[in-house]
């Protein structure tokens, strides 16, 4: 049975997940999720998770699986993502995806679509500069492109190869990309 949607945004650092995300949460009425900003949060606070994942986060590294999963599970098991929810972020890699699924085979309600916003890396290289967050220097973006190319590629061959993938031109004005993902979802 399904009876929620689950959307995964995958696609490179700078790539507009976040913003379109969270424009496309207001729009659905369903939880952005956001494991980025988790950890921001939790570093942010210094709890022991992110008194952990500060130096990698720090160096563009992915942090554990072993540190996430956990907190993946809880957040998709609290009430207002029930109906549904959109992964910014997560899964960065295969172990991660194939986790993510177990997971959703258990709770067994949703109907997930991964989709890849495409955007070009000179693109995402001049819009992170312009973003400025602490981890946007040019050592750890180049760091966060290399890490998405290992790691996240072969996430978007493993939705791919099951038909579960959609790709959006993201290199667009940002409304552009809210109607295109809208279409795409709908
Ligand atoms: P961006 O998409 O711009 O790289 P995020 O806000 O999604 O930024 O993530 C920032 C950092 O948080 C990553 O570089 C990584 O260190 C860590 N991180 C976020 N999500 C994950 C994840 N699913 N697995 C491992 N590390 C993660």
């Amino acid at each position: 049975m399904s009876t929620g949607k689950g959307l995964i945004f995958l696609g490179p650092p700078g790539s507009g997940k976040g913003t379109q995300a969270q424009e496309l949460s207001q729009e659905l009425h369903i939880p952005h999720i956001s494991t980025g900003e988790m950890l921001r949060e939790a570093i942010a606070k210094q709890t022991p998770l992110g008194q952990q994942a500060q130096a990698y986060v720090d160096k563009g590294e992915l942090v554990p699986d072993e540190l996430l999963l956990g907190l993946i599970e809880e957040r998709l098991n609290e009430e207002d993502a029930q109906k549904g929810w959109i992964l910014d972020g997560f899964p960065r890699n295969v172990a991660q995806a194939e986790f993510l699924d177990k997971l959703l085979h258990k709770l067994a309600k949703f109907s997930e679509q991964a989709i890849n916003l495409e955007v070009p890396d000179d693109v995402i290289i001049d819009r992170l500069l312009a973003r400025g967050r602490k981890d946007d220097n040019e050592q750890t973006i180049r760091r966060r492109l290399e890490v998405y190319r290992e790691k996240t590629q072969p996430v978007l061959d493993y939705y791919r190869q099951q038909d579960r993938l959609s790709s959006v031109d993201g290199n667009r004005q940002l409304p552009e990309v809210t109607q295109s993902l809208k279409t795409v979802v709908a």
